[in-house]
């Protein structure tokens, strides 16, 4: 991949996704959530943390979209699928790649308030472009706060391409 530079390595993210289950671990005190990965680009980092909760755990998967093939935030969210089981009386971990506006997390959000009365929820990104916000949206976790800058690698893609990399990087070019 000459074309990629690595902004944060496979043993950077493992080490801090094994940090984040800690604190999950030490949160939920044993008791049961329900991980909704938000599809495609939560893929990596969902099945790679969930492997160190503790808790008995059920997984989920919902699809929302909000770029159009380019790499700036439409500025709208679609959800693509997002059919999810009772979650009344829940703890519920959302797992997403990336908040960078921050109206994907508040569509998220404001969906599971208006649908559920969950007993928790919690709101996790591997990483954070804070700069980016346009909203008052702030993930409960995330791995890294990165800069205004285009990434991909481990579930962020390029036009579809680069998910399968193990380390986050941008395209030198
Ligand atoms: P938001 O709604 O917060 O603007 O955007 C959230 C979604 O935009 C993320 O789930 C992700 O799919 C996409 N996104 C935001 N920033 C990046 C980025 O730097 N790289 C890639 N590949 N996707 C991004």
């Amino acid at each position: 991949m000459k074309d990629v530079k690595v902004l944060f390595t496979e043993e950077q993210i493992q080490t801090r996704i094994k940090e984040l289950a800690k604190e999950m671990n030490r949160f939920y005190n044993g008791e049961e959530i329900y991980a909704v990965c938000v599809l495609k680009g939560a893929v990596m980092f969902a099945v790679d943390l969930v492997k160190y909760l503790e808790m008995p755990l059920k997984m989920e998967f919902i699809r929302l979209s909000s770029y159009n093939g380019g790499t700036k935030s439409s500025g709208r969210v679609n959800a693509v699928d997002i059919s999810l089981p009772d979650l009344n009386g829940k703890n519920v971990l959302i797992i997403e790649d990336i908040v960078d506006t921050g109206l994907t997390a508040k569509f998220l959000l404001d969906f599971l308030n208006n649908n559920f009365h969950t007993k928790s929820t919690k709101f996790c990104s591997l990483l954070d472009k804070k700069i980016t916000r346009v909203n008052d949206i702030e993930p409960d976790y995330y791995g890294f706060e990165v800069g205004d800058q285009f990434l991909i690698g481990y579930g962020l893609d390029d036009d579809g391409y680069y998910r399968n990399l193990r380390f986050i990087g941008y395209k030198n070019v």
